[in-house]
């Protein structure tokens, strides 16, 4: 027997789907795609279990550290907003 989860926003029923998580860090836009997460069918509110967001963490905070030490080979790039994209 399965419990269902809730809302607690807007008492809506919890279903597993996914989600996109977008983090900006040191000038750099980062989109996570495809995170498992549980959404709210009503509002659409997006539930991260701990164990996924410590993954994500981990995985924007690697991506960081090679977009910096990658722009610094890359000087002439180095100006302006950046965005980077992964689905996981
Ligand atoms: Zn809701």
């Amino acid at each position: 027997m399965s419990k269902q989860k809730i809302c607690p926003e807007c008492k809506g029923l919890i279903k597993p789907g996914r989600t996109e998580l977008i983090y900006e860090l040191s000038g750099v836009k980062i989109t996570v795609k495809n995170v498992i997460a549980n959404i709210c069918c009503k509002c659409g509110q997006s539930f991260i279990s701990g164990r996924v967001a410590e993954d994500v963490n981990r995985l924007v905070n690697r991506v960081i550290e090679e977009i910096n030490s990658f722009i610094k080979t890359q000087p002439k790039i180095s100006r302006g907003r950046k965005e980077v994209a992964i689905a996981v």
